[in-house]
């Protein structure tokens, strides 16, 4: 148990931010108190737009009021009337969160063609800086979503479980801005601009033999083998 209390801490980055900014308001507001906007983002400065995950408490039963609810609030003031549902407790975490249908969730994944928007990944596919690895595919928000509406198809995207949770990332295996700057400046020129491009859009865009490859990783073992053999006759042939 001691163990748990040391993990369940707002400053653990490997904590989702919901969770954090309870656990923030819980342990270091408390109810009835006043707080800002600036020492939320002071706690948890390695979040960006921490305040919107602050909103997602609401349906959690989580009552925070703003100046326009309470005329003695100044603009940046808020007011942490009520601690609602204990969202970092076992078996409570998903409680006021929106639910994603099971069609939304296929629709999505097939739009993006069962890959991570931002790294290309697919299902099961290992990463390259860790070859025992498993990419696990998930939802995420194209921009933090506003409470109470169910969530649509095109404020999703698909993303590997590593790129939705860009905090556990930072602390599993990495590299430093300047070994990646390195390897950015070995591409030659037109790679460097394609790079540009998706860095710019964060998301990788598939050639048709990458969809033609995330096809193929959706299909059991057996057609997968089926299938390489097959190219592999079609090549041996000299057809194309
Ligand atoms: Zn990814």
């Amino acid at each position: 148990m001691a163990e748990d209390v040391v993990w369940m801490d707002w400053r653990s980055k490997e904590l989702g931010t919901r969770i954090r900014v309870a656990l923030w308001l819980h342990g270091e507001i408390g109810e009835g108190k006043r707080f800002s906007k600036q020492q939320l983002r002071k706690a948890i400065p390695d979040v960006e737009q921490v305040d919107r995950r602050m909103r997602d408490l609401r349906p959690a039963g989580w009552v925070i009021k703003t100046y326009r609810d309470m005329a003695s609030l100044s603009p940046d003031e808020l007011f942490l009337e009520k601690i609602g549902t204990h969202i970092w407790e076992p078996g409570q975490r998903s409680i006021g969160l929106r639910a994603i249908s099971g069609k939304v969730r296929r629709e999505v994944m097939e739009r993006d063609k069962h890959r991570c928007v931002r790294c290309g990944i697919s299902a099961g596919e290992a990463y390259s800086d860790d070859l025992d690895s498993s990419a696990r595919l998930t939802l995420g928000h194209v921009t933090p979503h506003r409470h109470g509406s169910a969530a649509q198809l095109e404020d999703l995207v698909t993303e590997c479980a590593r790129c939705n949770e860009t905090a556990k990332h930072l602390t599993g295996v990495q590299f430093s801005a300047e070994q990646v700057w390195d390897r950015i400046q070995e591409l030659p020129k037109k790679e460097k601009a394609k790079l540009l491009s998706w860095m710019a859009a964060d998301r990788r865009p598939m050639s048709d033999t990458e969809q033609a490859w995330a096809n193929y990783r959706q299909l059991p073992a057996v057609h997968r083998e089926a299938l390489s053999k097959r190219l592999g006759l079609v090549l041996s042939a000299g057809e194309g």
